[in-house]
């Protein structure tokens, strides 16, 4: 028997947890090596869409699922920033069960973090390890140069490195050096507030879009419904920083919903800390792979989270990566990353372009345009017109 393919993740975020526990299912020998100590609660909510749960599904995570998220069970709605009056109005629940064979969850980072985590034998996800680069090993092998928390360096040879390691990518620059970043002119500020300080409103199982002059506002419960999470999208004023360990400060957040529904005002009234955090707009790379380097999730295609996406999307990197390497041996990786590279970048880079400029509908001032996007609103069917995104089949697309 060949011994199995060696393979290192860097970044243990969703996409590089899901990629090792997709890649063990395929008998590859797999390495995480996660830069933080441990796994930190950042970035908050995340909409966990039908494409994403079914790839859960095939890691036996449904009920770890249903365990830690909220089931979006009644609604996705729309509504207006001055009166709070419903534009649209998209059942959930059975209606997205018949559509896409399973519910739309909404769920905390850090439980979906927590989540992969688990599912991984122990060894697998090494903390406290910053990838600095990968050195070539001649045609048979490549090496990971990496620090430990106390300095020290080290160099471990493997037979391919995916860069898994988020927005700021250490491995990128190896597979495609160029990049074109442009800022979007908006920010985000996202907060939570402890299920008792949030109105009952805002406690339903309904992911709410306000919709206003310049800026929106969502919010959704998380964690078994013990916290709603909120997002602000606005204008960015002069902040420029794009880390989602940012602070903002309530009170600017609170200013930027001045005049808005109450109830927008009275939920940002139970946050306690926000994370401010300046948008980027990437255009999708001509390439995510470079003989035995690949890239996965916002390395490979960080995207505006407009259709909130990114974490969905990663996921089905990890999937198909998986099932390119399946049964490969050392000298057929950089071919079969090249693969991985021909069944996902199309697809991913779709999903980043058509997020691209959503701001412009959702932040229409008001007036005939505003009113001919209400108009479309009311009789819009966000789960139907989304079939090319929620009724995916990663796997499916690798045979
Ligand atoms: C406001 C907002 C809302 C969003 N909402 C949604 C949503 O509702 N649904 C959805 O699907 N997606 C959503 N996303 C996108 C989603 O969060 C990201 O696309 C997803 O988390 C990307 O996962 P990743 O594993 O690729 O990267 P990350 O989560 O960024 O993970 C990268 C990891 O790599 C580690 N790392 C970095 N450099 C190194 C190094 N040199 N060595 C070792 N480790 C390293 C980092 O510490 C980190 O843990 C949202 C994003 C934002 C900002």
């Amino acid at each position: 028997m060949p011994a199995p393919l060696r393979v290192t993740l860097v970044g243990g975020g969703l996409g590089g947890l899901a990629a090792a526990a997709f890649l063990l299912r395929a008998g590859v020998d797999v390495q995480v090596y996660e830069q933080s100590p441990r796994l930190r609660e950042v970035g908050a909510g995340i909409v966990v869409a039908p494409n994403m749960v079914r790839l859960l599904d095939a890691l036996g995570l449904h009920e770890a699922l249903e365990a830690c998220a909220v089931k979006l069970d009644a609604a996705w709605e729309f509504r207006r920033w001055e009166d709070g009056r419903v534009l649209s109005a998209q059942p959930m629940g059975e209606t997205c069960v018949r559509m896409y064979g399973t519910h739309c969850y909404v769920a905390h980072r850090a439980d979906l973090l927590a989540m992969l985590h688990g599912a991984l034998p122990p060894g697998i996800a090494h903390l406290g390890r910053r990838c600095l680069g990968v050195l070539p090993q001649g045609d048979d092998a490549i090496a990971v140069h990496w620090s430990e928390r106390d300095g020290s360096e080290h160099v471990t040879e493997t037979d391919a490195v995916i860069g898994a390691d988020g927005i700021h990518s250490v491995l990128r620059p190896y597979v495609e050096p160029a990049i074109d970043v442009r800022f979007s002119g908006l920010c985000a500020f996202r907060g939570l507030v402890p299920a008792e300080d949030a109105p009952a409103f805002a406690r339903r199982a309904v992911q709410t879009l306000w919709l206003g002059p310049g800026r929106h506002f969502v919010h959704y419960p998380i964690s078994s419904g013990r916290l709603v999470n909120l997002v602000g999208i606005v204008p960015a004023g002069d902040w420029r920083d794009e880390s989602w360990l940012a602070e903002g400060t309530v009170d600017d957040l609170r200013a930027e919903y001045a005049g808005w529904d109450a109830r927008v005002l009275q939920l940002i009234d139970g946050v306690r800390s926000t994370q401010r955090w300046a948008m980027y707009d990437r255009s999708p790379l001509p390439r995510w792979s470079r003989g035995r380097v690949a890239l996965l999730g916002d390395a490979a295609h960080a995207m505006l989270p407009f259709f909130a996406q990114g974490a969905a999307q990663a996921l089905e990197d990890a999937a198909v990566l998986a099932a390119c390497l399946r049964g490969v041996g050392r000298d057929g990786v950089a071919e079969a990353l090249a693969r991985y590279d021909a069944i996902r970048r199309p697809r991913a880079s779709e999903v980043q372009l058509m997020s691209r400029g959503r701001e412009v509908q959702n932040h229409l001032p008001d007036g005939p345009a505003q009113a001919a996007r209400d108009e479309t609103l009311a009789s819009a069917e966000p789960l139907r017109q989304s079939a090319w995104l929620y009724g995916h089949d990663a796997l499916a697309a690798c045979s």
